[in-house]
């Protein structure tokens, strides 16, 4: 059912269109718009049809589904359809995508110029690349088509709170995002693809998370956003400044785990609503927090399947190791039952919120499992745990260097008692785990984050490679 202001969101939506003739952007506003309403049913249904569309797109139109799927027959089901993963998808990059004129070649050619961020290839698809801070990164093609929905989505169920959204509209939806505001980027790609399309619309800011502070600090205050988003960790520590003044509406922190701590730290610091969403280049958006705080998947949209390591499902309530997904709004290049390394735990319990989708949990989201001798792996969240409760400890991040080496990179209050007692709590903790002989060494380098996407990892493996998809350690 719709109530006057999920009708305002549409007339305003459908308004701002008026003198444009985006008819594939109008339908795709549609198509989301009533699927917030879809019964557990009728969202299947969609699903089922959606992907039976783009399975037959696929077959038609890229040369490797058509081979992967050579003994699929016409009555499939998702389970029969072979996962693909990043590599794969790379690798064969000619013959995924569905137009004959887009080749990696071109596109390596396309993006040798900055200034086509937010431009399209051939007038019809914008180029992405992910940040591939732990190897090689993928290129990501996005028709028109998926650009609507990524818009729709983001118009319909981007805020968790209506009182958020309201606040935000009454204060001219000044919107800033601190993140990497170069390169092909998803937010900043798409961030000047509507800059370019609404010149005269300037409510958008991107400010470099990789500037001085001192600068991300001025240009914020200068701007004044009703919305501010960005990369949690980084939101953080821009949060110890008193400089700092603005007062946003509602905080939206993307690309990394938002953690319990950070959340309550930024809500104390802006004094507003602080919420998550979970996304990836390759899905889109795939979930969008609800009033509740829970993720709930965007299931007209994406599908998710929370799998071990062997590709078997592993139900609702269970933390997988992996995730499948296939985004069906997608056509150029399709991303049908795609790996992504994410841990997830998908919850079919009815939520208070009264939205029908499916909902999920994530463990770790950007940080790495390590991994040592005879096969133990940790997962980055119980180690996250330990040395956050330190409390001395301002922030931290722990590098595994080898087989049997960790280096802990501190801020602290009184950086070597920090330290002493971070590494007895590790030590112990691993040797419960069976992980004996360990050395962890404090760096004389701070936490840092990635050079050039500006993302933060608390945990992760150095020289890691995603070639194998597993990684290893030299
Ligand atoms: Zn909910």
């Amino acid at each position: 059912m719709m109530d006057a202001l999920e009708h305002r969101k549409l007339t305003e939506a459908l308004l701002a269109l008026r003198k444009e003739q985006y008819m594939s952007l109008i339908r795709a506003m549609i198509k989301t718009y009533r699927g917030n309403g879809y019964s557990r049913d009728k969202l299947s249904r969609v699903q089922k049809d959606r992907l039976k569309e783009l399975v037959r797109y696929a077959r038609e139109n890229s040369p490797f589904y058509k081979g992967l799927y050579k003994n699929i027959g016409e009555g499939f089901s998702l389970e029969d359809l072979p996962p693909v993963s990043k590599p794969e998808l790379m690798a064969n990059f000619d013959h995924v995508v569905t137009d004959r004129h887009v080749t990696m070649e071109r596109i390596d050619e396309f993006c040798t110029d900055p200034d086509h961020v937010g431009r399209m290839l051939d007038g019809k698809y914008l180029v992405f690349r992910t940040s591939g801070s732990t190897g090689n990164p993928a290129v990501v093609l996005y028709d028109k088509n998926c650009i609507d929905v990524s818009s729709a989505v983001a118009a319909f169920r981007t805020f968790a709170r209506h009182e958020d959204y309201k606040a935000f509209m009454r204060h001219g939806k000044k919107t800033a995002g601190v993140f990497a505001n170069y390169g092909f980027y998803l937010a900043c790609g798409m961030s000047r693809y509507l800059q370019l399309k609404m010149p005269r619309q300037q409510t958008k800011i991107t400010v470099d998370v990789n500037a001085p502070e001192a600068q991300i600090i001025q240009e914020l205050n200068a701007f004044d956003p009703a919305m501010l988003s960005g990369y949690p960790s980084n939101l953080a520590l821009l949060a110890d400044y008193d400089e700092l003044t603005i007062h946003p509406d509602v905080v939206i922190t993307g690309g990394e785990l938002l953690t319990d701590n950070v959340r309550r730290k930024l809500k104390d610091k802006f004094g507003c609503y602080v919420q998550t969403h979970y996304s990836c280049t390759e899905a889109g958006e795939i979930a969008c927090e609800c009033a509740e705080g829970h993720l709930h998947i965007n299931e007209d949209w994406v599908i998710v399947e929370p799998v071990d390591q062997d590709n078997r499902p592993v139900g609702y309530g269970v933390l997988s190791d992996k995730v499948l997904i296939t985004n069906l709004a997608n056509y150029i290049q399709p991303f049908i039952r795609y790996e992504l390394t994410d841990r997830i735990i998908v919850h079919h319990e009815k939520c208070r919120c009264g939205k029908n989708t499916l909902w999920l949990e994530i463990e770790g989201r950007t940080d790495d499992t390590l991994e040592f001798e005879n096969g133990v792996k940790i997962a980055p969240m119980s180690l996250y745990k330990i040395l956050e409760e330190k409390k001395c400890i301002r922030r931290f991040q722990l590098i595994q260097t080898g087989a049997r080496r960790l280096e802990l990179r501190l801020v602290s209050d009184q950086k070597e008692p920090g330290f002493a007692e971070a590494k007895q709590a590790l030590l112990a903790f691993f040797m419960s785990k069976g992980v004996e002989d360990l050395d962890i060494v404090l760096s004389d380098q701070p936490p840092q984050a990635n050079p050039v996407s500006g993302k933060f990892k608390h945990i992760y493996r150095a020289e890691k490679t995603e070639k194998t998809g597993d990684g290893s350690l030299s």
